[in-house]
């Protein structure tokens, strides 16, 4: 609390980006302090070999304490790679269709759309699970899958949409042969998981966990090996973890600031990182529900993101007034996207629950104003 404090006067935009989004201040402070000279190197992390003892540390360290925090078991490799979740869109049906010819997507929201659609180039046999579009404000828990499918994939923050499955291991135990596959780009070490009851996990950095530029994936061991034959390096998930995260040059720097990060996440734990993100979100929509509808969240109660919570106001106009008078009081990115309109608060990890309760404030106010 007190380094937030202490902190305020020079960084006193309330940052609520969708990505790439709010780090912590710590992290940042650290990362200044050690900028032009890294751990007595006399050069920046970023002029570091990535085959330095002093790179190999920070991304082995990095690694470990990701599997400390997840509880990652040994038969899951934990990789670095470039690309962000579009890039996975592309690397899952090449790495984990396995000679297979249909795989299942479940259509929540525009990022599992997107990555269906970038599926059926690599995929005979797209089989649509379940489609909630194009409102996308419930979440199905009934899902068609077939016996033969490869992977089922699933997005479990739907960032543009705003909606989350609380309720995901409970679908999921109705298919327990099929690998369940999940992109986590904007929920990813929010709360505990179950990593064993996943196939393979995914994420870009940039919303919760670092920078852009880094892409992590958790893939069950026995999924590797038998990838498309025109899989690009790159992305293919058994060279990857063969080479451990350095086949070519990682992202060196964004890794250094997410190995950061989950040091910060280790030091407070998960779990109170966990239950400070649900309360962010609760205060956030209890106020959204009791403001005799000047702000209306139309995601269904149980369906409703903790990260990216989506609002409407009753007009475009008032919308674009809102908009401005909060980049007036410091308070960024909490325009919808564009894609959906509306407004959006995106309040990852980073964002400390003193700020959500100043953009509460900032919204009374406002509709006093113009009600
Ligand atoms: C941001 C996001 C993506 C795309 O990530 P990029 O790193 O920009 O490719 C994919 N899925 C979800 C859920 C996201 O939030």
């Amino acid at each position: 609390m007190t380094t937030q404090a202490s902190s305020s006067t020079i960084r006193k935009t309330l940052n609520f980006n969708a990505g790439p989004a709010a780090l912590p201040t710590s992290v940042l402070r650290i990362a200044e302090t050690e900028f032009l000279n890294y751990n007595k190197t006399g050069v920046s992390v970023m002029e570091l070999s990535h085959r330095s003892k002093d790179f190999e540390s920070i991304i082995f360290t990095a690694i470990k304490d990701l599997r400390e925090l997840m509880d990652i078991p040994a038969e899951y490799e934990v990789l670095f790679m470039h690309g962000g979740g579009t890039g996975q869109f592309a690397a899952v049906p090449m790495n984990l269709l396995r000679g297979e010819k249909k795989a299942s997507y479940v259509i929540t929201g525009s990022w599992s759309a997107a990555a269906a659609e970038e599926a059926k180039k690599y995929v005979d046999d797209i089989e649509i699970a379940a489609h909630t579009g194009p409102s996308f404000t419930s979440l199905p828990s009934e899902w068609k899958v077939s016996a033969d499918s490869a992977y089922i994939h699933y997005c479990h923050n739907e960032t543009v949409n705003g909606n989350q499955y609380h309720n995901i291991l409970e679908i999921a135990s109705k298919y327990p042969t099929i690998p369940l596959v999940a992109d986590m780009s904007s929920s990813f070490l929010s709360e505990p998981v179950d990593v064993r009851r996943f196939g393979c996990i995914y994420a870009g950095a940039q919303k919760n966990v670092g920078p852009a530029g880094v892409t992590i994936v958790i893939v069950r061991k026995d999924l590797l090996g038998n990838p498309a034959k025109f899989t690009p390096t790159i992305l293919n998930y058994t060279i990857t973890a063969a080479k451990e995260s350095m086949y070519n040059t990682p992202p060196t720097y964004p890794i250094y600031i997410t190995s950061l990060v989950l040091k910060w996440i280790k030091q407070q734990s998960l779990q109170h990182l966990s239950n400070v993100n649900k309360e962010k979100a609760q205060i956030l929509y209890d106020y959204i529900d009791q403001s005799n509808g000047f702000y209306e969240a139309k995601i269904e109660p149980d369906a409703r993101s903790r990260m990216n919570v989506v609002f409407l106001l009753k007009s475009e106009e008032l919308t674009k007034t809102f908009v401005k008078e909060a980049e007036k009081h410091h308070i960024m990115g909490i325009a919808g996207h564009r894609s959906v309109g509306g407004c959006r608060a995106s309040i990852y990890n980073a964002v400390p629950l003193e700020h959500v309760r100043e953009l509460i404030q900032f919204m009374k106010e406002f509709a006093t104003a113009h009600s």
